[in-house]
């Protein structure tokens, strides 16, 4: 925060705080930055002042040691010392929801998402049965995925309870439309739906203090595209059809709203940004309906589109990213699958319904 010569206050978006650090990014909205151990290395949650009532924090970093560790710390000294009103959680995935149950159960604040991610975390933190691997494991093998490759997939059972110890037993639960009120302003929650089935953003209008704030989650982000993939939960979905329909409806907020991302760095420009993952998904499908021509399964397609070497977590959201492209074309019947059958071919294919085929 800088102090100009006529005395306003300005809120310059060119200091990043340190992992563990955090600084002031609007009146009564903290930036506080977390390290993660993965390829992405961090994520940003924010803490808002509502005054006598609390804080409320957006989303919580990993439960690991470490992060409860931080967090130790960022009670004291960010926060003061002051009571957590509430925690929200955009989305149920462990980078988010992680420390979130610790949270509460240290600062007696409230719980707050949708039902929906809620139920996912729930449902993920209770681990698998035998029939349930047997699902996952047939997806991956319809994708077309090598045996050393799908090894390596079925051995991270048990990850998500690595990032999330407990998930919190009750919920407030949030709809679009909700408004919460923080200090003398209130956030509106939005909706939405692709990176995940029903994440929670935040919205604070304009007032005196400064421009609209969004806090998107990771539902738009400035430098990378979000991942939109299909599971073997539900592996006819079509999740990139609803993230493309929620890119189009960030066109009600104004057009200077600030972006508060999850990772990455606060922006302006979210219209902008929209268009841009609107083009790439385009010129993702435009490449997909080439490459299958000749028919292709999904690992095929998986190495096309990311043809770096991929660990075992890249590899999930790289087969869930191809998946999630091919159904939105089977559907828009630019594409049509053939389904694989055991023992001869047991990965589906898919291919462009004028490709000819040899008899
Ligand atoms: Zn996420």
């Amino acid at each position: 925060m800088h102090a100009t010569p006529d005395g306003s206050v300005t809120y310059p978006l060119c200091t990043t705080p340190a992992n563990g650090g955090w600084q002031e990014v609007a009146p009564g909205v903290l930036w506080i930055r977390l390290s993660l151990p993965f390829q992405l290395d961090h994520i940003n949650v924010w803490a808002l002042d509502g005054g006598a009532a609390g804080w409320t924090l957006v989303d919580c970093g990993l439960g690991d040691a470490r992060s409860l560790a931080v967090w130790d710390g960022l009670l004291r000294d960010a926060l003061g010392g002051r009571p957590v009103e509430r925690v929200v959680v955009t989305h149920f995935h462990p980078d988010h929801i992680g420390a979130a149950a610790w949270l509460v159960e240290r600062t007696g604040a409230d719980f707050a998402t949708s039902l929906t991610e809620w139920l996912f975390a729930r449902t993920l933190s209770a681990g698998t049965d035998p029939a349930t691997d047997a699902v996952v494991e047939r997806f991956y093998r319809r994708c077309g995925l090598e045996e050393e490759a799908l090894a390596s997939l079925l051995a991270r059972k048990g990850a998500y309870s690595r990032g999330v110890p407990t998930v919190q037993t009750t919920l407030s639960r949030l709809r679009p439309g909700d408004r919460l009120p923080v200090g003398d302003s209130h956030w509106v929650v939005i909706g939405g739906s692709g990176h995940t089935a029903e994440p929670v953003s935040l919205h604070r209008p304009a007032d005196g203090s400064g421009p609209d704030l969004l806090i998107s989650g990771d539902q738009i982000l400035p430098r990378i595209s979000p991942n939109i993939s299909v599971w073997p939960s539900e592996p006819d979905a079509d999740p990139l059809a609803d993230f493309l329909a929620s890119l189009d409806g960030w066109s009600v907020l104004p057009a200077d709203t600030l972006v508060l991302p999850s990772h990455g760095r606060p922006f302006h420009g979210l219209h902008r940004r929209a268009g841009e993952l609107v083009r790439h998904h385009d010129e993702r499908l435009t490449e997909i309906e080439s490459l299958c021509t000749s028919p292709q399964t999904a690992a095929a397609v998986t190495r096309a589109l990311f043809p770096r070497p991929l660990d075992p977590q890249q590899m999930l959201f790289a087969v869930g990213e191809a998946v999630a492209h091919l159904n939105h074309l089977l559907r828009k019947g630019r594409l049509e699958r053939i389904a694989g059958q055991a023992g001869q071919q047991p990965a589906d294919l898919y291919r462009r319904p004028n490709a000819m085929t040899a008899t």
